[in-house]
């Protein structure tokens, strides 16, 4: 068969007590009498251990040299449960996988060349091999070139690396000339797997003797002696983050630094990591969040595939052209598509004078909380119809307790809303409890579940395909996001309040999921208030601009609605942080601080739209 292809079976999907092995019964050289399609067992006999995979026995095996490829793709379709993908690769890739986990499951082309004391960046969706990667880096896991059952080694590992940067660190890694911290992508997960406060768990870590300024630099002092399962996720960000920049490696892999984060502890951590890098010192981070991925790192790869069945690892970019590239939708150097449409910044604060027919004039408005602990105040503004408002602040400042306000669920103690004002609401903390499948969830929400204009402009967008058969409580963080944002925008309402979306989700559903916010309101006339820390989200979606200041924890103001222009202005000058545009595609980057351009735009008042 086609040799550039491969098939990918879901061991979690594939269910065979419950088809009648439709696949193997359609399967065009099945029907001629090859062994396509067989069980595991009929392939491998007892011994499974042999066909270096995991699934039971009786679950299917697909032998990819007799398999016709993508063009027949016949069992894909056949599989009630969606658990293959039969997947022609792109015809320029080497064949030669770097790790194949087992027959028919996920492979890794490429992998990342940390370069010595500098920061490499890694950017592309989830499911795509960025672990697999780091984990063979980090020499947890010994690459088979693709032969699971007969692993090829590590002397043919590094002969497919001969000559390059990936040699010389796969050499060191053997003779363990390298020592790795790393930083979880799931910081949610640490409470299961330590159980005390935050200083027992930041005390063996101290190997660099720097703990002290890293607990001052990002402000772990108040939540030191906390036990680790009563902190927020905010915080357990910035103490896994400080557990592992304390201690002393060659090579640190950070999986994403910004969950959680506002953007002042954006800039705080990227800032940290660029301290120390350095001479001996090299770094590789994963992060969705590009304007910090774009500032923190020296160099980057891309990753491309198809999430779940293979990845490739480009050769390292520049970062401005891998932005680019992956913003363009076309890796040039690779000569591949990796998305139909481009994504594009508008250079000059545009719709800043938008004022269209007033959606809802709200009043002066003021909030507490408990005996005064944190106290909001809120100037009246207006809100206009069919446009969106971003809104931006640091953590802790008010912004939920508004967006609460607004949809009714919490009463101000002082002024009053147009309680005619239909909110739909999806709150920062997504809660689907409720014991049901996706697509009942949705169905129930709205009558054009289903149909095909539901489908392009909520379903495909949010890339819900193939979650709508799980149940609400079994999905992951990025699936929840998703679904919430597809309910919210579901709902018929004259308000679309999204508190922080692009929390969870990768940079590729982030990209998709602007595009549907923003298809959606143009389509229906639709008014959004998004609440976000992802810089391109705001400027992507929004046209004015809501900002929040104050004394996080303790007091939080926020002023009427401002164009573009005045509101990053005057939310950026607050962070001490100004953007200068990419020349060429017009996209904003953080300037670095202290820079000619830094100190001239601080000069001229104009941190955002040069
Ligand atoms: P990323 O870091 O880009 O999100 P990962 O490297 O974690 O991606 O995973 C890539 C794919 O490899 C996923 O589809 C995952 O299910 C699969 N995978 C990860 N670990 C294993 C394993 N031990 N066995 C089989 N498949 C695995
Ligand atoms: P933001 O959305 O800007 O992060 P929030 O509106 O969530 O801010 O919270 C502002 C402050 O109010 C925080 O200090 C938070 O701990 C506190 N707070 C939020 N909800 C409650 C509540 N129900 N009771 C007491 N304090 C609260
Ligand atoms: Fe058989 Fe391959 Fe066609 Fe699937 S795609 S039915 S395995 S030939």
């Amino acid at each position: 068969m086609a040799d550039d292809s491969i098939a990918v079976v879901d061991l979690d999907r594939c269910q065979p007590d419950r088809c009648n092995y439709e696949c193997a019964n359609f399967c065009p050289p099945n029907r001629t009498g090859s062994e396509c399609i067989v069980t595991r067992e009929e392939r491998y006999g007892e011994d499974e251990s042999e066909g270096g995979y995991d699934g039971g026995p009786k679950q299917i095996s697909i032998s990819e040299e007799i398999c016709l490829g993508e063009t027949c793709g016949i069992c894909v379709e056949k599989c009630p449960f969606d658990a293959i993908e039969i997947i022609n690769l792109p015809q320029e890739l080497d064949d030669t996988p770097v790790h194949r986990y087992g027959e028919n499951a996920f492979a890794l082309y490429g992998l990342p060349a940390p370069r010595e004391g500098r920061v490499t960046g890694i950017l592309g969706p989830n499911g795509i091999g960025k672990t697999t990667a780091v984990r063979i880096l980090a020499g947890e896991i010994a690459p088979n070139l693709g032969e699971w059952g007969d692993p090829a080694g590590w002397e043919a590992v590094m002969d497919e690396y001969r000559g390059t940067e990936i040699q010389s660190y796969l050499e060191a890694l053997q003779d363990d000339a390298v020592t790795v911290a790393r930083k979880p992508q799931y910081v949610d997960r640490i409470p299961d797997r330590f159980d005390g406060n935050t200083r027992e768990l930041l005390e063996n870590t101290d190997e660099r003797g720097v703990l002290d300024e890293l607990v001052e630099r990002l402000s772990i002092g108040p939540v030191m002696d906390q036990p680790i399962d009563s902190i927020s996720g905010g915080e357990l960000q910035r103490v896994a983050l400080a557990a592992t920049l304390a201690r002393d490696a060659d090579f640190y892999f950070l999986d994403e630094v910004t969950p959680y984060l506002d953007i002042g502890q954006r800039m705080t951590a990227a800032r940290l990591i660029g301290e120390l890098v350095g001479d001996d010192r090299s770094m590789l981070v994963v992060e969705h969040d590009l304007a910090i991925l774009d500032l923190l790192a020296d160099s980057l790869h891309v990753a491309y595939g198809e999430p779940g069945a293979y990845g490739v690892i480009t050769d390292p970019k520049s970062v401005k052209n891998g932005i680019n590239e992956y913003l363009s939708g076309y890796l040039d150097n690779e000569n591949m598509r990796i998305r139909p449409n481009a994504i594009e910044f508008e250079e000059h604060a545009p719709r800043s004078t938008k004022g269209g027919d007033t959606l809802v004039e709200y009043p002066d408005l003021a909030k507490s909380y408990g005996d005064g602990e944190f106290s909001l105040t809120v100037e009246g503004g207006t809100i206009y119809e069919n446009e969106v408002l971003g809104v931006v602040g640091p953590n802790g400042i008010g912004k939920s307790t508004f967006a609460e306000l607004l949809t009714g669920e919490l009463a101000p103690d002082e002024g009053e809303l147009d309680a005619r004002l239909s909110v739909a609401y999806k709150p920062q903390y997504i809660q689907l409890d409720q014991p049901m499948r996706v697509d009942s969830y949705l169905s129930s929400i709205t009558t054009d579940f289903g149909t095909s204009y539901w489908n392009t402009e909520i379903a495909q967008p949010l890339q819900l395909g193939r979650v709508m058969e799980q149940n609400l409580t079994d999905l992951s963080g990025g699936e929840r996001q998703r679904v919430a944002i597809a309910a919210c925008l579901s709902e018929d309402a004259d308000l679309y309040v999204l508190d922080e979306p692009s929390a969870h989700i990768d940079v590729e559903q982030r990209v998709q999921a602007i595009s549907a916010i923003r298809r959606y309101t143009e389509n229906h006339d639709a008014t959004a208030l998004v609440i976000d820390h992802d810089t391109y989200m705001i400027d992507l979606l929004a046209d004015r601009l809501l900002v929040f200041d104050g004394e996080p924890a303790e007091s939080g103001h926020a002023s009427p609605p401002v164009g573009m222009r005045e509101g990053m202005n005057r939310f950026l000058s607050d962070l001490d942080v100004t953007f200068r545009r990419d020349e060429r595609v017009g996209r904003p980057r953080i300037n670095k601080p202290g820079s000619q351009l830094d100190r001239e735009q601080k000069r001229e008042g104009e941190y955002y739209y040069t």
